[in-house]
């Protein structure tokens, strides 16, 4: 089986299942695929390990990476030492090649699918997530990880980094901290509200160490760079496979909390920079940001950080992130 081609393909899916010398699979959707080793796994040391990428169609490296590390599974090339349910989310996006169709998949997680009008998107969102809880809820006791791969639109000052989601304990795993850094993350943002993205759905909902993996830009599919990626293959092949990650980490890795939202409220809304500025751009104390209708955001504190502006989007959304540093220690337990 070749698991990225079927995922693209528009014929018509039939679930299917079946072993290898060492583990079990089962594919009960397209771009959906369940592995489990066939050893004993005791299942209070066990670990339930979700991979996904393609939740934005256009976001092709991490696609690559994923369906690689699928094939080496099913061809029994590695050890498999964790159960593991890899997703490919928006596969009409994937095909056309677009971020989305209709809707944003990543707004659409945590129930929100249900505030807008029935699309492939949102039937698409709410399927991930019933996956997603039964594939945790079949090993209740097992250690649960999510680590859910995009890349980049537009340049950034950090190339790499990670988003995590917000918890109420304010506190991350020191193991995943590690990993993140070991991937060679560049920078770590920490959310500071919950959110309509699939990472906070499966740490909040199903109690998973999450994170949102940026990994740098990517191209039409076959076009990437892989070895631009190597970091987080050779992570994610560490992660399933129980053994050491290889140590890609970056010089430095700055952490970042979010200081403020910038939030369109009306179509009178304006950024006061150019949109095409990348990421982490930094802003000094009172330089004004935007301007909606009578409305002004200013740098509140003495520097922030802009990440993710984006206009367009539909009022009532966020247009743009502001974000102070902060010490990381401050948010491991
Ligand atoms: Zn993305």
């Amino acid at each position: 089986m070749d698991f990225l081609k079927q995922t693209l393909s528009v014929e018509t899916f039939s679930p299917s299942s079946g072993e290898t010398a060492t583990l079990r699979w089962t594919c009960p959707a397209q771009g959906i695929i369940a592995f489990e080793p066939l050893a004993f796994l005791d299942s209070s040391q066990s670990k339930s390990v979700v991979i996904s990428a393609g939740i934005h169609g256009n976001e092709t490296a991490p696609i690559e990476i994923v369906s690689e590390l699928v094939q080496d599974f099913l061809a029994d090339k590695r050890s498999l030492n964790v159960r593991l349910l890899v997703i490919l989310g928006n596969l009409e996006a994937m095909r056309t090649g677009d971020r989305y169709l209709e809707v944003d998949m990543n707004r659409l997680f945590s129930g929100k699918h249900a505030n807008y009008q029935a699309c492939e998107e949102t039937r698409r969102a709410q399927f991930i997530e019933q996956q997603v809880i039964e594939f945790f809820e079949q090993q209740p006791s097992s250690q649960r990880v999510h680590f859910d791969l995009h890349t980049a639109r537009k340049p950034s000052f950090h190339v790499r980094f990670g988003l995590l989601p917000y918890v109420e304990s304010g506190k991350y795993q020191p193991e995943m901290i590690d990993w993140l850094r070991c991937v060679g993350l560049e920078a770590l943002v920490i959310n500071h509200a919950p959110a309509a993205t699939f990472s906070y759905f499966s740490s909040q909902t199903c109690g998973a160490q999450s994170c949102t993996l940026e990994l740098g830009k990517a191209l039409p599919f076959g076009e990437n760079d892989l070895s631009q990626f190597v970091g987080i293959k050779e992570g994610l092949i560490s992660l399933t496979t129980g053994t050491a990650c290889p140590d890609n980490s970056a010089a430095e890795m700055p952490v970042y909390k979010v200081s403020q939202e910038l939030t369109k409220l009306t179509e009178a809304f304006e950024l006061n920079f150019a949109e095409s500025v990348q990421n982490f751009t930094a802003f000094d104390k009172g330089s004004l940001l935007a301007t909606d209708g009578e409305k002004e955001y200013r740098v509140k504190q003495d520097q922030e950080w802009l990440i993710f502006p984006n206009s367009s989007v539909r009022p009532g959304l966020r247009a743009g992130l502001m974000l102070t540093q902060t010490a990381l220690n401050d948010w491991v337990a």
